[in-house]
């Protein structure tokens, strides 16, 4: 979608500081980090958020979280832990409508959270 932020980063029409790909997914550095570790991971095709997935996207659902699980490693916090959050809709602070999974860690999460 031309209009997405994160189909453009996905097209590479805007730059992103990404430290993972494969043909499904991309990783990449959250712009406005809100930990010491914050990547944003997301499926290349535009979806806008979970309620959007129909039963046909649950492979590439697990294969979203698996990768939050394989960044967290290269980042170092399989460890020390870290937080996996997805934001859906007003209530939520959703921002940007493609589908995302943020990925904190490097600091103490509280709960529950704001
Ligand atoms: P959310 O509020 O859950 O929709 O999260 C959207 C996230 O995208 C926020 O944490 C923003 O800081 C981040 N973000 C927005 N634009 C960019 C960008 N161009 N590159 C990296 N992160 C971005």
């Amino acid at each position: 979608m031309d209009n997405c932020i994160f189909c453009r980063i996905v097209n590479r029409a805007i730059p992103a500081k990404i430290v993972h790909e494969d043909d499904r997914v991309l990783a990449f550095e959250d712009v406005n980090a809100q930990a010491p570790v914050h990547i944003l991971v997301i499926p290349k095709r535009h979806l806008a958020a979970v309620q959007n997935c129909q039963d046909g996207d649950q492979a590439l659902l697990g294969h979203l979280l698996m990768t939050c699980s394989k960044v967290a490693a290269m980042k170092n916090l399989a460890e020390s832990g870290y937080r996996i959050v997805t934001n859906t809709g007003a209530d939520s602070g959703q921002t940007v409508f493609h589908l995302h999974l943020h990925v904190l860690g490097g600091r103490h999460m509280a709960w529950p959270p704001g």
